[in-house]
């Protein structure tokens, strides 16, 4: 880019090179512009009362959401400053699961405030490290109005979970919901030692057909594929010996692409009958081994199963299940216990795992294949999820697992605290207690970073349809006067206890929107230029 053109009215530096002194300052506002645009995007969504978005994919394909990662996933975002707040959705997604809204609507409030400080003239730097100073002070406020929870309190982790999924589409169905995502994390881990959790070993398996109300918790394996035994009529096994090969039961095939031409009867025969004695082979050995399950791994190069083999395998009655992913390998060793063999020389009995049952059943539409019973499996779950259109099952999946991702972060940081907009009223208030104590421009930013938590309260209040200036003026009063736990009652309107009205949510969640929402605005705080190297 030419930068030396004289331009009348611009100052220029000793060398001769345009200086403007303006553009940070420009480059600034247009980021901040940019980010707070897509952060006012996604506020009305946050809360119960939140509305949902309906997003359009180039495909046509349409989503309904009410999760904030979700939403800005899907958004085309272009702007490299409003990039940066889809990031920070992900983040909190990764990091904590849920308050994955709050935590945009918190930065764009931020970056409102850093505006305003920006306008009287402070320095971005000063700006930025003051608000990391907030960040942590509020960080503390926050620990010190939590309360321990024991992972054995089913009551408050219920209520953690339903909390969560009160605020989505699915939100009636949090009765059950809620206590399935309880069931299933504690299933998982062991309560005494735990201090994170795998969310892989929790399986959700979308499946259309039925109620949200028809979700149930498999403990042990769900296959979606069906079996392949055909006209056998083999759909239950008892006393499975359950193998998992990752070989294929085929001719095999050259490495380069070649042809054979058999002219001749007797020599194509020959070829056939080889073919058989060879596929014979393979079944025979593993019906030695003593397998009567026969789990398949899916392959890219050729039938991982030829008809051939899976005949000789009907007749001597292996159930078999074919087109297992590549990715579904590790969760199914864990849920059985078995181990993928990868080839025939290994299949023998110790690489085989024992399950009481192994059945298939008709669900909906559609068959899956259960694996019930299994005695060295891991702690795995499964959770057929069940919905009448892809719609809502694909939103209730994603509820259900904000709803398991809460439950991880009271495994991971055993508190709760208030909902509601309790904690961020209350940050406010401290916050600004706090910057009476300082002075100069640090007093100015503590205080405008305290203002700027009151999005959450005057967001919520705003959607649940209440006058957001007098609720959040009381909910000040309230939390004055020692009310730490005051809150937006979406429900019946006005301000009440939140503890006692079961809105709790895990520490974890809130604390570290805080943190990532103030990283983020600083990152962008700290931009000055935007080169782009794109193009000519
Ligand atoms: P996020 O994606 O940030 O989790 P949500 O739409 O789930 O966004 O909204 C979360 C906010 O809604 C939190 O501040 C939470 O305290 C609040 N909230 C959830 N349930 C209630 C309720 N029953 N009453 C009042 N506020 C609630
Ligand atoms: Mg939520």
């Amino acid at each position: 880019m030419p930068i030396s053109k004289a331009v009348p009215g611009k100052k220029y530096g000793r060398a001769g090179r345009f200086e403007d002194k303006e553009k940070p300052t420009q480059i600034r506002e247009s980021n901040i512009t940019a980010a707070k645009a897509v952060a006012d995007a996604i506020r009305t969504s946050l809360g119960p009362k939140g509305m949902d978005k309906m997003i359009q994919d180039e495909k046509g394909d349409v989503t309904i959401t009410n999760d904030g990662a979700t939403i800005l996933k899907r958004m085309k975002v272009l702007h490299p400053a409003a990039r940066m707040l889809v990031e920070l959705s992900k983040a909190q997604d990764v990091e904590a699961g849920d308050g994955t809204t709050s935590v945009v609507v918190l930065a764009g409030s931020l970056l409102d405030a850093a505006a305003k400080l920006l306008g009287r003239g402070i320095h971005p730097t000063i700006i930025s490290d003051a608000f990391q100073q907030c960040a942590e002070k509020a960080v503390d406020v926050l620990t010190k109005m939590s309360r321990p929870i024991e992972l054995s309190d089913r009551e408050t982790l219920l209520k953690s979970a339903s909390t969560s999924l009160n605020s989505k589409v699915v939100s009636q169905y949090s009765g059950l919901l809620a206590p399935l995502a309880v069931d299933a994390i504690l299933k998982v881990i062991d309560p005494s030692v735990a201090t994170n959790v795998d969310l892989r070993d929790v399986k959700i398996i979308p499946k259309i057909g039925g109620t949200i109300e028809d979700t149930e918790l498999v403990e042990g394996l769900v296959l979606t594929q069906k079996t392949a035994s055909g006209s056998s009529g083999l759909q239950r096994v008892e006393k499975a010996k359950i193998g998992l090969i990752q070989f294929c039961l085929s001719p095999p095939k050259t490495d380069m692409e070649n042809q054979v031409i058999v002219s001749d009867y007797t020599q194509m025969d020959r070829v056939l009958r080889e073919e058989r004695q060879y596929t014979l082979n393979l079944v025979k050995q593993i019906k030695k081994a003593g397998c009567n399950v026969l789990l398949v791994q899916k392959s890219i190069l050729r039938d991982a199963l030829s008809d051939l083999a899976l005949h000789f395998l009907n007749k001597m009655k292996i159930l078999v299940v074919k087109d297992i992913e590549r990715d579904e390998i590790e969760f199914v060793c864990k849920a059985t216990g078995c181990k993928p063999i990868a080839s025939i020389d290994h299949f023998t009995l110790d690489m085989l795992a024992t399950a009481d049952m192994v059945e298939e059943v008709s669900v909906g539409s559609g068959r899956i294949v259960k694996v019930s019973g299994a005695a060295a499996g891991g702690k795995t779950v499964s959770v057929l999820m069940r919905g009448s259109n892809k719609l809502v099952l694909h939103e209730a999946e994603r509820s259900l697992h904000d709803a398991l991702c809460v439950i991880r972060c009271l495994v991971k940081k055993r508190a709760t605290i208030a909902g509601g907009g309790a904690p961020e009223t209350e940050l406010a208030i401290r916050l600004a207690q706090h910057a009476r104590t300082l002075g100069g421009m640090e007093a100015y930013c503590f205080a405008q970073y305290a203002d700027a938590m009151e999005v959450v309260p005057y967001t919520l209040s705003e959607n649940a349809g209440l006058n957001p200036i007098s609720t959040v003026t009381e909910l000040r009063n309230r939390h004055v006067n020692g009310d730490h736990n005051a809150g937006i009652n979406v429900r019946k309107g006005g301000i009440s206890d939140m503890a006692e009205e079961s809105v709790v949510q895990p520490l974890l969640v809130t604390t570290s929107a805080i943190e990532l929402a103030t990283e983020t605005v600083r990152s962008i705080l700290k931009i000055d230029d935007i080169v782009n190297t794109r193009g000519g």
